[in-house]
């Protein structure tokens, strides 16, 4: 047996059709390929222990499985493609609160209740813009006016 060839799958000598190489019959035709499963057993051990890379094979695999990483980092992913991507935000859940307090308003309650929600909802949802517009773009672009450039962190 050829220990060095790394295949795992084998054409069988009467069908032709790829088989796994270290089971005893053809998965496709029943061909027998080892004299016994015992045979087949020990020479996929040996098979096996002569790379370390084969170590995840299994006899019944066609191919030696690979464990490949699909996780994707798309924060890093998005600084490496130079999009900027803004911090999350909680000044639009304020602006909403404060819109909710508006609608409250228009409904046709007696009209001191009105004007309070008005004034209330008014004031919430300013104070959410002012802070959403104001507060928050000044503290995610400090420096890009002095400095001109990208600041690297
Ligand atoms: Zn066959």
């Amino acid at each position: 047996m050829d220990i060095s060839n790394p295949s795992l799958a084998v054409a069988c000598p009467r069908c032709g059709l790829l088989t796994p190489r270290f089971l005893d019959l053809c998965r496709n035709c029943g061909y027998k390929l080892w004299p016994s499963s015992y045979v087949a057993s020990a020479a996929f051990k040996a098979w096996r222990a002569a790379d370390p890379a084969r170590a995840a094979a299994s006899r019944y695999d066609m191919e030696i499985p690979q464990h490949v990483e699909l996780v994707v980092d798309f924060d890093a992913k998005a600084r490496e493609l130079g999009i900027h991507m803004p911090p999350p935000s909680r000044w639009p859940f304020v602006i909403c609160a404060g819109a909710l307090f508006l609608s409250l308003a228009a409904i046709p309650f007696s009209n001191e209740v009105r004007i309070t929600l008005a004034i209330v909802g008014g004031l919430i949802f300013l104070g959410g813009v002012i802070g959403w517009v104001l507060v928050e773009d000044v503290k995610m672009y400090p420096t890009e006016s002095t400095t001109g450039g990208e600041a690297h962190h």
